[in-house]
């Protein structure tokens, strides 16, 4: 719907533009199990991991300048080295490096393992899945040709990802995105534009718990997250009106508000994001072809309900590769 239905939500989030780093990540893993609260591990130094660092900082006695140096690294004890690629990673090991390591096979989308600097079972299996994806020795070592083979590959998913893993969603309403993700027109986007009248009811797009429900004063105006298993989450913005309140389940499906243009919105749409671990990634490879908005005609015209999918009710130790959100017709 062009311009009509442009959102800016991206200007009001700088900080989804900034490319995820693995030494952040560890940074942050470090700071949670020193017990301060650094947010969500996604490898961006945002607000709360800056706050976290300071305060580790000043705890410590050290110079509060919100820069993971040595001093800092070696106050954070075996969580704060050494740094990656000094040694071979295997099980058992543990420190900032294994950590990084964890972030960067998670990211990859060969995160089944923990994020908490310790070498485990999880973490073996995923540089185990890591090394037969990427054609290399399969060992279970993290050495230099793994880390070699996880970093050539970029952190930050691109409009091109391919997504990693059956994880799928159901499409939040059933017309066509106009705005995609990336940088369409020049400016960053964090997730798709639904062009949509006002009072359009959107649906969850799969099985989850509402995390957020409520007024977002960074730029999406009324919101909803749905927080899915694997690190996975669905955003929905610019809401004129919410149905839903946090700690709801919802599955594909279940109406959680009606389209507006509240917060950073020229006019009436749906602004989707898929987010994993905190990271706004492209949803399209992600998306069923099936909608989730109510009464959506499937082949054959008929209407069928969304049923959730038992393996999306598991745990949340499913193997990401054999498990989906949902699977809707
Ligand atoms: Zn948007």
């Amino acid at each position: 719907m062009g311009v009509a239905a442009a959102c800016s939500v991206s200007a009001a989030t700088p900080v989804a533009a900034r490319a995820a780093s693995a030494n952040v990540a560890a940074l942050q893993i470090a700071l949670a199990g020193a017990g301060l609260s650094p947010g969500p591990v996604d490898g961006i130094s945002g607000p709360q991991t800056q706050t976290a660092l300071q305060r580790f900082q000043a705890r410590r006695h050290l110079l509060v300048d919100g820069i993971a140096g040595a001093q800092t690294r070696r106050a954070l004890g075996r969580r704060g080295r050494p740094a990656l690629g000094h040694r071979p990673m295997r099980l058992g090991t543990r420190g900032w490096d294994v950590a990084a390591l964890q972030f960067l096979l998670r990211v990859r989308g060969y995160g089944s393992g923990g994020l908490d600097g310790g070498f485990g079972p999880g973490t073996l299996a995923a540089v185990q899945r890591f090394q037969q994806a990427a054609g290399l020795t399969v060992d279970g070592i993290a050495g230099p040709s793994t880390l070699a083979a996880l970093r050539r590959l970029q952190v930050t998913p691109t409009p091109t990802a391919t997504a990693s893993g059956p994880v799928r969603f159901l499409r939040p309403v059933s017309v066509a995105f106009t705005d995609g993700f990336g940088y369409p027109g020049g400016r960053r986007h964090t997730g798709l534009d639904y062009p949509l009248p006002y009072g359009a009811p959107v649906a969850a797009t799969g099985v989850g718990v509402v995390a957020f429900a409520g007024w977002n004063s960074g730029g999406y105006g009324n919101l909803v997250v749905v927080r899915h298993r694997l690190g996975f989450e669905t955003w929905y913005a610019h809401l004129s009106s919410i149905t839903t309140s946090v700690g709801a389940s919802v599955s594909g499906g279940t109406v959680i508000g009606h389209v507006g243009s509240t917060g950073h919105s020229t006019g009436p749409h749906l602004h989707f994001e898929v987010r994993q671990f905190g990271t706004p990634i492209d949803p399209v490879p992600y998306l069923l072809t099936a909608s989730a908005a109510r009464n959506v005609p499937v082949a054959g015209g008929a209407a069928a309900p969304c049923r959730p999918n038992a393996d999306a009710r598991q745990t949340q130790d499913t193997d990401p590769l054999v498990a989906r959100i949902d699977r809707c017709p």
